[in-house]
Protein backbone atom coordinates (compact mmCIF):
# COMPACT_ATOMS: atom_id res chain seq x y z
CA UNK A 1 0.00 0.00 0.00
CA UNK A 2 1.11 3.65 -0.71
CA UNK A 3 1.12 5.79 2.14
CA UNK A 4 2.33 8.71 0.79
CA UNK A 5 2.40 9.22 -3.10
CA UNK A 6 4.97 10.92 -5.04
CA UNK A 7 4.17 14.41 -5.96
CA UNK A 8 5.89 17.20 -8.50
CA UNK A 9 8.30 18.86 -6.38
CA UNK A 10 7.39 22.18 -5.78
CA UNK A 11 10.94 23.68 -6.80
CA UNK A 12 10.40 21.46 -10.40
CA UNK A 13 7.29 23.00 -11.13
CA UNK A 14 7.42 26.00 -10.55
CA UNK A 15 10.53 25.93 -12.74
CA UNK A 16 8.58 24.54 -15.61
CA UNK A 17 5.80 27.35 -15.05
CA UNK A 18 8.75 29.72 -15.29
CA UNK A 19 10.96 28.28 -18.17
CA UNK A 20 7.38 29.16 -20.52
CA UNK A 21 6.98 31.90 -19.18
CA UNK A 22 10.25 34.25 -18.70
CA UNK A 23 13.88 33.62 -20.11
CA UNK A 24 15.99 31.71 -17.68
CA UNK A 25 19.49 31.76 -16.69
CA UNK A 26 21.86 29.17 -17.11
CA UNK A 27 22.30 27.84 -13.91
CA UNK A 28 18.48 27.98 -13.34
CA UNK A 29 18.24 26.12 -16.76
CA UNK A 30 20.90 23.15 -15.32
CA UNK A 31 18.54 22.67 -12.16
CA UNK A 32 15.15 22.46 -14.18
CA UNK A 33 17.30 19.82 -16.40
CA UNK A 34 18.94 18.21 -12.90
CA UNK A 35 15.35 18.37 -10.87
CA UNK A 36 13.51 17.01 -13.90
CA UNK A 37 15.88 14.10 -14.73
CA UNK A 38 15.72 13.19 -10.84
CA UNK A 39 11.94 13.15 -10.54
CA UNK A 40 11.89 11.15 -13.50
CA UNK A 41 14.12 8.31 -12.16
CA UNK A 42 11.90 8.18 -9.13
CA UNK A 43 8.71 7.69 -11.13
CA UNK A 44 10.41 5.32 -12.71
CA UNK A 45 11.54 2.63 -9.86
CA UNK A 46 7.81 3.85 -8.66
CA UNK A 47 6.98 1.66 -11.67
CA UNK A 48 8.90 -1.47 -10.59
CA UNK A 49 7.89 -1.09 -7.14
CA UNK A 50 4.10 -1.37 -8.06
CA UNK A 51 4.56 -3.78 -10.35
CA UNK A 52 6.14 -5.91 -7.95
CA UNK A 53 2.77 -6.40 -6.07
CA UNK A 54 4.93 -5.96 -2.64
CA UNK A 55 2.73 -6.35 0.31
CA UNK A 56 4.51 -3.50 2.36
CA UNK A 57 3.79 -0.09 3.25
CA UNK A 58 5.34 2.37 1.00
CA UNK A 59 6.27 6.05 1.28
CA UNK A 60 7.13 8.17 -1.38
CA UNK A 61 9.50 11.70 -1.04
CA UNK A 62 9.74 11.47 2.79
CA UNK A 63 11.72 14.96 4.49
CA UNK A 64 11.81 14.58 7.75
CA UNK A 65 14.01 16.59 10.63
CA UNK A 66 15.21 15.21 13.94
CA UNK A 67 17.85 16.29 16.30
CA UNK A 68 18.62 19.50 13.66
CA UNK A 69 19.11 16.73 11.13
CA UNK A 70 17.14 16.72 7.85
CA UNK A 71 16.96 13.80 5.22
CA UNK A 72 14.99 13.63 2.08
CA UNK A 73 14.08 9.81 1.23
CA UNK A 74 13.16 8.97 -1.94
CA UNK A 75 11.36 5.79 -1.26
CA UNK A 76 10.97 4.01 1.98
CA UNK A 77 9.52 0.53 2.35
CA UNK A 78 8.41 -1.03 5.87
CA UNK A 79 7.93 -4.66 6.08
CA UNK A 80 7.07 -6.42 8.85
CA UNK A 81 10.61 -6.60 11.03
CA UNK A 82 12.44 -4.56 8.39
CA UNK A 83 12.47 -1.22 6.70
CA UNK A 84 14.47 -0.32 3.48
CA UNK A 85 15.47 2.91 2.32
CA UNK A 86 16.12 3.57 -1.46
CA UNK A 87 17.83 6.51 -3.03
CA UNK A 88 17.18 7.10 -6.25
CA UNK A 89 19.78 8.63 -9.01
CA UNK A 90 19.06 8.88 -12.45
CA UNK A 91 22.70 9.40 -13.47
CA UNK A 92 23.74 9.01 -17.37
CA UNK A 93 27.51 8.48 -18.50
CA UNK A 94 30.58 6.74 -17.06
CA UNK A 95 31.40 7.05 -13.19
CA UNK A 96 33.87 6.29 -11.07
CA UNK A 97 34.96 5.80 -7.06
CA UNK A 98 38.37 7.00 -6.16
CA UNK A 99 38.91 7.67 -2.40
CA UNK A 100 35.56 7.56 -1.75
CA UNK A 101 34.73 10.38 -4.12
CA UNK A 102 32.12 9.73 -6.77
CA UNK A 103 33.45 11.09 -9.77
CA UNK A 104 31.76 11.64 -13.59
CA UNK A 105 34.56 11.35 -16.22
CA UNK A 106 37.09 12.61 -17.05
CA UNK A 107 36.96 14.07 -13.50
CA UNK A 108 33.89 16.04 -12.53
CA UNK A 109 33.08 15.54 -8.54
CA UNK A 110 30.01 14.55 -7.64
CA UNK A 111 27.80 14.75 -4.43
CA UNK A 112 28.62 11.63 -2.60
CA UNK A 113 25.11 9.74 -2.75
CA UNK A 114 26.41 7.47 -0.30
CA UNK A 115 26.82 10.02 2.57
CA UNK A 116 22.97 11.08 2.14
CA UNK A 117 21.70 7.37 2.26
CA UNK A 118 24.15 7.33 5.44
CA UNK A 119 22.22 9.85 7.41
CA UNK A 120 18.67 8.91 6.31
CA UNK A 121 19.75 5.32 7.81
CA UNK A 122 21.09 6.75 11.28
CA UNK A 123 17.94 9.07 11.21
CA UNK A 124 15.62 6.09 10.42
CA UNK A 125 17.34 4.00 13.33
CA UNK A 126 17.32 6.36 15.84
CA UNK A 127 13.48 6.97 15.65
CA UNK A 128 13.16 3.13 15.21
CA UNK A 129 14.83 3.25 19.26
CA UNK A 130 13.12 5.94 20.41
CA UNK A 131 9.63 4.72 19.25
CA UNK A 132 11.02 1.16 20.71
CA UNK A 133 10.11 -0.79 17.71
CA UNK A 134 11.90 -3.59 16.11
CA UNK A 135 12.86 -3.10 12.87
CA UNK A 136 16.56 -3.30 11.24
CA UNK A 137 16.79 -0.51 8.52
CA UNK A 138 18.55 -1.25 5.39
CA UNK A 139 19.62 1.22 2.62
CA UNK A 140 20.41 0.74 -0.95
CA UNK A 141 21.69 3.33 -3.64
CA UNK A 142 19.84 2.83 -6.85
CA UNK A 143 20.85 3.86 -10.32
CA UNK A 144 18.02 3.54 -13.02
CA UNK A 145 19.23 4.76 -16.27
CA UNK A 146 20.25 1.56 -18.45
CA UNK A 147 22.76 4.28 -19.88
CA UNK A 148 24.69 4.59 -16.57
CA UNK A 149 28.27 2.84 -15.84
CA UNK A 150 29.80 2.79 -12.68
CA UNK A 151 33.90 1.39 -12.48
CA UNK A 152 35.34 0.91 -9.58
CA UNK A 153 32.89 0.40 -6.84
CA UNK A 154 32.85 -1.40 -3.52
CA UNK A 155 31.58 -4.81 -3.94
CA UNK A 156 30.47 -4.27 -0.29
CA UNK A 157 29.04 -0.64 -0.81
CA UNK A 158 25.22 -0.65 -1.12
CA UNK A 159 24.41 0.10 -4.68
CA UNK A 160 22.41 -1.93 -6.58
CA UNK A 161 22.61 -1.34 -10.89
CA UNK A 162 19.69 -1.18 -13.36
CA UNK A 163 20.48 -4.79 -14.45
CA UNK A 164 20.15 -5.52 -10.71
CA UNK A 165 17.21 -4.03 -9.54
CA UNK A 166 14.25 -6.38 -10.45
CA UNK A 167 16.21 -9.43 -8.79
CA UNK A 168 17.14 -7.50 -5.80
CA UNK A 169 14.14 -6.13 -5.11
CA UNK A 170 12.06 -9.28 -5.62
CA UNK A 171 14.84 -10.68 -3.02
CA UNK A 172 13.94 -7.64 -0.64
CA UNK A 173 10.48 -8.72 -0.78
CA UNK A 174 11.22 -12.76 -0.17
CA UNK A 175 12.69 -11.72 2.84
CA UNK A 176 9.49 -9.98 4.39
CA UNK A 177 5.94 -10.96 5.09
CA UNK A 178 2.62 -9.51 5.32
CA UNK A 179 2.53 -5.79 7.07
CA UNK A 180 0.37 -5.31 10.57
CA UNK A 181 -1.25 -2.85 12.40
CA UNK A 182 2.34 -1.95 14.12
CA UNK A 183 3.88 -1.47 10.87
CA UNK A 184 1.08 0.83 9.86
CA UNK A 185 1.20 2.90 13.24
CA UNK A 186 5.19 3.21 12.34
CA UNK A 187 4.28 4.33 8.91
CA UNK A 188 1.80 7.04 9.96
CA UNK A 189 3.99 8.64 12.24
CA UNK A 190 6.74 8.76 10.32
CA UNK A 191 4.26 10.15 7.74
CA UNK A 192 3.03 13.12 10.35
CA UNK A 193 6.95 13.79 10.91
CA UNK A 194 7.13 14.88 7.15
CA UNK A 195 7.90 18.72 6.56
CA UNK A 196 5.37 20.38 3.58
CA UNK A 197 8.02 23.13 3.46
CA UNK A 198 11.55 21.57 1.48
CA UNK A 199 14.97 23.70 2.86
CA UNK A 200 16.67 22.33 0.34
CA UNK A 201 14.28 24.33 -2.61
CA UNK A 202 16.18 27.42 -4.73
CA UNK A 203 13.43 28.83 -5.94
CA UNK A 204 14.04 32.25 -7.98
CA UNK A 205 13.26 35.72 -7.73
CA UNK A 206 10.68 36.91 -10.57
CA UNK A 207 7.74 39.42 -10.88
CA UNK A 208 4.63 39.35 -12.24
CA UNK A 209 5.67 41.65 -14.90
CA UNK A 210 8.37 39.97 -16.01
CA UNK A 211 6.47 36.91 -16.83
CA UNK A 212 4.58 36.77 -20.66
CA UNK A 213 0.55 35.90 -20.09
CA UNK A 214 -0.71 33.34 -21.67
CA UNK A 215 -3.08 30.01 -20.89
CA UNK A 216 -0.82 26.55 -20.95
CA UNK A 217 -1.26 23.50 -22.94
CA UNK A 218 -1.95 20.69 -20.42
CA UNK A 219 0.25 18.63 -22.58
CA UNK A 220 3.35 20.38 -24.12
CA UNK A 221 2.76 23.66 -21.53
CA UNK A 222 3.11 25.53 -24.75
CA UNK A 223 1.37 29.38 -23.98
CA UNK A 224 0.42 29.08 -28.17
CA UNK A 225 -3.12 28.62 -26.93
CA UNK A 226 -5.93 29.99 -28.26
CA UNK A 227 -9.59 29.90 -27.70
CA UNK A 228 -12.09 28.22 -30.02
CA UNK A 229 -15.77 28.13 -28.60
CA UNK A 230 -15.28 26.21 -25.10
CA UNK A 231 -12.19 24.97 -25.78
CA UNK A 232 -8.66 25.76 -25.33
CA UNK A 233 -6.59 24.82 -28.33
CA UNK A 234 -2.62 24.34 -28.63
CA UNK A 235 -1.53 25.84 -31.91
CA UNK A 236 1.96 23.60 -30.92
CA UNK A 237 0.82 20.42 -30.53
CA UNK A 238 -3.13 20.46 -31.52
CA UNK A 239 -4.29 19.49 -28.28
CA UNK A 240 -7.68 20.61 -27.38
CA UNK A 241 -8.80 20.93 -23.41
CA UNK A 242 -12.16 22.39 -21.97
CA UNK A 243 -11.76 25.74 -21.22
CA UNK A 244 -12.95 25.02 -17.60
CA UNK A 245 -9.89 22.48 -17.17
CA UNK A 246 -7.48 25.17 -18.60
CA UNK A 247 -8.60 27.73 -15.94
CA UNK A 248 -8.44 25.88 -13.19
CA UNK A 249 -4.52 25.15 -13.86
CA UNK A 250 -3.90 28.16 -14.97
CA UNK A 251 -5.38 29.25 -11.18
CA UNK A 252 -3.22 27.13 -9.99
CA UNK A 253 0.18 27.99 -11.63
CA UNK A 254 -1.14 31.73 -10.68
CA UNK A 255 -1.37 30.63 -6.96
CA UNK A 256 1.84 28.87 -7.18
CA UNK A 257 3.61 31.42 -8.28
CA UNK A 258 2.11 34.19 -6.10
CA UNK A 259 0.76 32.23 -2.65
CA UNK A 260 0.32 36.11 -1.29
CA UNK A 261 -2.31 37.13 -3.88
CA UNK A 262 -5.87 37.06 -3.78
CA UNK A 263 -7.33 35.22 -6.66
CA UNK A 264 -9.47 37.75 -8.59
CA UNK A 265 -11.78 37.16 -12.06
CA UNK A 266 -9.03 40.39 -13.32
CA UNK A 267 -5.94 38.89 -12.30
CA UNK A 268 -7.01 35.48 -14.08
CA UNK A 269 -8.13 37.39 -17.21
CA UNK A 270 -4.71 39.38 -17.19
CA UNK A 271 -2.45 36.25 -16.95
CA UNK A 272 -4.37 34.57 -18.85
CA UNK A 273 -3.31 37.58 -21.67
CA UNK A 274 -6.89 38.06 -21.86
CA UNK A 275 -7.27 35.37 -24.61
CA UNK A 276 -10.37 34.34 -22.21
CA UNK A 277 -13.31 36.50 -21.27
CA UNK A 278 -13.94 37.60 -17.75
CA UNK A 279 -17.58 35.61 -18.01
CA UNK A 280 -15.86 32.52 -18.26
CA UNK A 281 -12.83 32.66 -15.88
CA UNK A 282 -15.60 33.86 -13.34
CA UNK A 283 -17.97 30.67 -14.09
CA UNK A 284 -14.90 28.23 -14.08
CA UNK A 285 -13.61 29.79 -10.62
CA UNK A 286 -17.23 29.20 -9.29
CA UNK A 287 -16.93 25.56 -9.97
CA UNK A 288 -13.81 24.78 -7.99
CA UNK A 289 -13.58 27.71 -5.43
CA UNK A 290 -15.41 29.13 -2.48
CA UNK A 291 -16.51 32.89 -3.42
CA UNK A 292 -15.93 35.38 -0.96
CA UNK A 293 -17.29 39.14 -0.94
CA UNK A 294 -19.44 40.26 -3.58
CA UNK A 295 -19.21 42.63 -7.00
CA UNK A 296 -15.60 44.21 -7.78
CA UNK A 297 -14.60 43.00 -4.22
CA UNK A 298 -15.00 39.22 -4.83
CA UNK A 299 -11.99 36.44 -4.57
CA UNK A 300 -12.18 33.30 -4.35
CA UNK A 301 -10.58 30.60 -1.96
CA UNK A 302 -10.03 26.56 -2.59
CA UNK A 303 -12.92 24.44 -1.69
CA UNK A 304 -11.70 22.75 0.96
CA UNK A 305 -11.99 19.16 -0.12
ZN1 LIG B 1 0.41 21.80 -26.60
Amino acid sequence: MNLKERALPEELFVLQILEQRMSLSSPLKHRLYTLQVGYDGEIIFDKWLLAMEWDSIVIHDLRIKQNFSEVQIDTLVITNKKIFIFEIKNFIGEYYWESQTLFKKPNKQVKNPLHQLERSKLLIRQLVNEWQCDYSVEASLIFVHPQFTLFNASLEAPIILRSQIEERLHAFKRLSSGITLENKIFAEKLVQMHLSTNSFSQLPNYQYHQLKKGVPCAHCQSLLTQLRGRKCFCNHCNLQENIYASIHRLTKEFSLLFPEEQITVKKIYDFSGEIVSKQVIRTALKKRYHVCGSGWHSFYLPNVE
